[in-house]
């Protein structure tokens, strides 16, 4: 009976595991303006004639919005996804000097 029920959970561990870090994704706060230009979008690419928009909120987050017509958008990501690396300042310092009058 062991012999078959450890592979099983093994599996559905390795499955879950799959799961969690490719699929599995939660809603990710955006701000007011992201939110405006989504909307924006959304009557460009689909020719919704709609006036209004409400936001949708969540633990006082916005994480999307909900348009007059009826289309709901709610920004997601998945759980483990990486970070965005800040930019350093030492690519630009070359093209700074460039600009810089000299004194
Ligand atoms: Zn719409």
């Amino acid at each position: 009976m062991l012999q078959i029920l450890t592979p099983t959970i093994w599996i559905c561990f390795a499955i879950y595991a799959i799961w969690y870090f490719t699929l599995a994704k939660h809603p990710h706060p955006i701000t007011t303006n992201e939110a405006k230009i989504l909307w924006k979008l959304h009557k460009q690419t689909t020719h919704c004639k709609a006036k209004k928009w409400w936001t949708i909120k969540q633990k006082n987050n916005l994480i999307g919005f909900k348009c007059q017509c009826g289309y709901q958008y709610i920004q997601k990501r998945p759980i483990k996804a990486k970070t965005p690396t800040n930019m350093t300042y030492s690519y630009y310092k070359p093209l700074e000097k460039l600009h810089t009058p000299y004194k």
